[in-house]
């Protein structure tokens, strides 16, 4: 199988959550070849265009060989000695909440722990957030209302037991392909209706039985018209209730927003409803159309009050699946990488839990509050308050909203570290000091994704230059700021096994997410590593949470929340009559960082557009290819038009990929306005409002 020469090696996919296993084969020059892995659970030998092309992706070009320090190449030691020594010297005069980590859900598990370590247990500040709240901070908030944790309930394999999967706010198809795939073989295996609820006709859409394309925003309206029907057609389940609370102020709330607007007629609403109703096996998917929301957190809650209601849940063909956009953000959540999160889904707001933490860490001190989450973490470097930063993996001067003023932030901020394994970022160019890290296919470490399987990313690659792992990097750093023995790991595997038995801390305290009993897991063991779902423990392997009725709130019971439909922050009028939505394309990655480098993949959409319905673009005498200027309260756009009915009228849809590097004048996230869920913090980057016009009117 898969050729002569090197061996392969099993390893997994770095782009999206779902978590692909890929076989790798070395070809001694520096080549790579990638097929998918038909042993591994996530993906059974799939991959999607990205997926198969990473071989392309694996070359030296624009790597980071070598620190730099304000511009000149230096050796490890003097870089970290002036990081360690700029953060301590920070910290003594402003204290621990005037420095702050920015982070990645594309750090392995080892490499997020001992950055999480390190911020909250022996800086003493909780301002370490992560890129992952863009990504699906609105879903944790929610299961945590819901739950009590963050738990995933189900499982990919609900996808093939299902009769019915509804797609809300998820282009799967572009965005998890493998997942997609999985969706179109069950419908051809057993007949599983699709729904797909979007206010975009996306690829997604074909081979579904229905779209709905509902308004921006309107998720909460349409899940409480759903909810009032399966309490008018006799369907929730009383013996399933009895293990919650809420559920009469629910009732009453989805009942009040009956008349709220979805953007769809009364038929289509109750078409859906009443499949939905009829149907035992139901898989809602939903992903970032439900998470980039200023109502974000009520949206995952409406969904989750539907399943919930009628014991839709925690069976087999049944249940909420959240999938996210980095192969790690679930490990981000486990290790306790967001401001609002201590370790292991233990709480930082509870005593016992942060004593707990700070005693098995040996640490000083463990912060009693959260930290700043990512929009406010740059507000506080723009106005000052954070005056030595560290960005990991990740590139904020693009992708977060309002990114002209981040990038502002982050120039003007005293002291900015990044690890990277280019300096070829629009971030990378602002720092201070840059830190070569290793790249995918030269990392040795743990990957969780969406249905919370723990699969090994292994090198096959060695690291080029003076690239180092991050982890190593985090812990040398740790060290020279005097914290030593705690951060004085020989390998990935020493980490793992330190979270593993924090994980067992977790359980005893009745927490979701317990791995303890992989603590004692060998270094040949930890090598050899098979994907497996957590939790592991003595007692419990990988099933689906929620069967039992048993939830993780103290009275074990799970909560309904009533929540009521709530427009997008920014409104709509003459000044900026559309509405704007963001998102991925196909063969695209975050900043195109590893996927411009396959000509393949950029062959596929090779430049940013703007989508614009043909009515609008006529009354605007805009035809197709023409340069349009599109600006927003925040900030200009230039694109190119494509006129397409797959966005609805007073809507356009731009990609998020392109940067100052790839094509200045197209950066999205310059027109995205930074308004947050409340709960979660999470930005609203679909729901934007801009006007439009031909660029030489303009
Ligand atoms: Fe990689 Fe996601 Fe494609 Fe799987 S579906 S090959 S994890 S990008």
């Amino acid at each position: 199988m898969g050729g002569g020469g090197a061996p392969e090696v099993r390893s997994t996919c770095p782009y999206c959550g779902v978590g692909c296993g890929v076989l790798l084969r070395a070809d001694g020059q520096g080549g790579l070849a990638v097929r998918g892995d038909p042993a591994h659970p996530a993906n059974r030998g799939r991959l999607c265009s990205k997926g198969s092309a990473l071989g392309e992706t694996v070359g030296l070009e624009n790597r980071l060989l070598a620190p730099r320090v304000y511009g000149k190449e230096t050796g490890w030691d003097d870089a970290l000695q002036l990081v360690a020594d700029h953060f301590r010297d920070t910290i003594a005069t402003h204290g621990p909440d005037s420095v702050a980590f920015y982070v990645s859900g594309q750090m392995l598990t080892e490499d997020y722990y001992v950055a999480n370590k390190l911020m909250k247990g022996f800086i003493g500040s909780a301002n370490i957030d992560t890129n992952s709240r863009l990504c699906m901070a609105s879903t944790v908030a929610g299961h945590r209302r819901a739950f009590g944790t963050d738990t995933v309930p189900g499982a990919y394999e609900d996808i093939e037991e299902a009769d019915l999967v509804v797609l809300v706010g998820s282009n799967l198809a572009w965005c998890h392909p493998v997942l997609h795939q999985r969706v179109l073989a069950a419908k051809k295996a057993r007949g599983t209706r699709i729904v797909v609820i979007d206010p975009r006709r996306t690829a997604s859409c074909d081979g579904a039985d229905m779209h709905l394309a509902l308004t921006p925003g309107a998720d909460v309206a349409l899940f409480n018209r759903l909810f009032a029907t399966l309490y008018e057609g006799g369907a929730i389940d009383k013996a399933f209730i009895a293990r919650t609370q809420g559920f009469d102020d629910t009732l009453r709330s989805a009942l009040n927003d009956g008349l709220a607007p979805t953007g769809l007629d009364a038929a289509e609403v109750e078409a859906f409803c009443r499949l939905w109703m009829r149907t035992e096996r139901v898989v809602t998917i939903f992903s970032q159309g439900v998470n980039q929301s200023t109502s974000g957190s009520d949206k995952v809650n409406a969904i989750l009050n539907c399943h919930l209601a009628t014991g839709r849940i925690g069976k087999p063909g049944c249940g909420p699946l959240s999938v996210t956009g980095q192969p790690n953000a679930m490990g981000g959540r486990e290790v306790g990488g967001l401001a609002n999160m201590l370790a292991c889904h233990l709480d930082l707001e509870n005593a016992d839990h942060r004593s707990a933490v700070r005693a098995f860490w040996n640490a000083p001190r463990v912060p009693d509050a959260p930290g700043l989450k990512a929009v406010d973490m740059f507000r506080a470097v723009g106005d000052g308050r954070i005056k030595a930063l560290w960005i990991i993996h990740t590139n904020p001067a693009v992708s977060m909203p309002e990114a002209d003023a981040v990038r502002d932030a982050i120039a003007a901020c005293p002291f900015t570290v990044v690890s990277d394994i280019t300096a070829r970022t629009d971030t990378a160019r602002l720092a201070d000091v840059l830190l070569p890290a290793t790249a995918w296919a030269e990392k040795d470490g743990t990957v969780t994704n969406c249905d919370r399987t723990i699969s090994r990313q292994r090198s096959v690659l060695p690291a080029p230059g003076q690239a180092r792992a991050d982890w190593n990097i985090l812990a040398e750093v740790g060290c020279r700021m005097g914290f030593g023995a705690a951060f004085d790991y020989a390998s990935p595997a020493e980490i793992f096994r330190e979270h593993a038995t924090l994980s067992g801390i977790a359980g005893g305290f009745g927490r979701d997410f317990d791995i303890s009993g992989l603590s004692a897991i060998s270094d040949g063991d930890y090598a050899a590593m098979e994907p497996q779902r957590w939790p592991v423990t003595a007692t419990r392997s990988g099933n689906r949470f929620f069967a039992d009725g048993i939830f993780f709130h103290p009275d074990a019971k799970a909560r309904l929340i009533p929540v009521s439909w709530r427009a997008p922050a920014a409104k709509t009028g003459p000044r900026y009559p559309f509405r704007l939505n963001t998102g991925r394309l196909r063969d695209q990655w975050h900043t195109m960082t590893r996927t411009a480098l396959s000509p393949r993949l950029s062959a596929h959409l090779a430049e940013p557009f703007l989508d614009i319905h043909p009515d609008d673009a006529e009354a605007l005498d805009i035809d197709a290819a023409d340069l349009v200027r599109v600006t927003s309260p925040v900030g200009a756009c230039i694109l190119r038009a494509r006129i397409t009915d797959a966005v609805q009228r007073g809507q356009v849809f731009a990609p998020m990929h392109w940067t100052g590097e790839t094509a200045p004048s197209a950066r999205i996230d310059t027109l995205v306005a930074a308004a947050t869920d409340p709960l979660s913090g999470q930005p609203e980057s679909k729901a934007s409002v801009v006007a439009i016009a031909r660029h030489d009117a303009a």
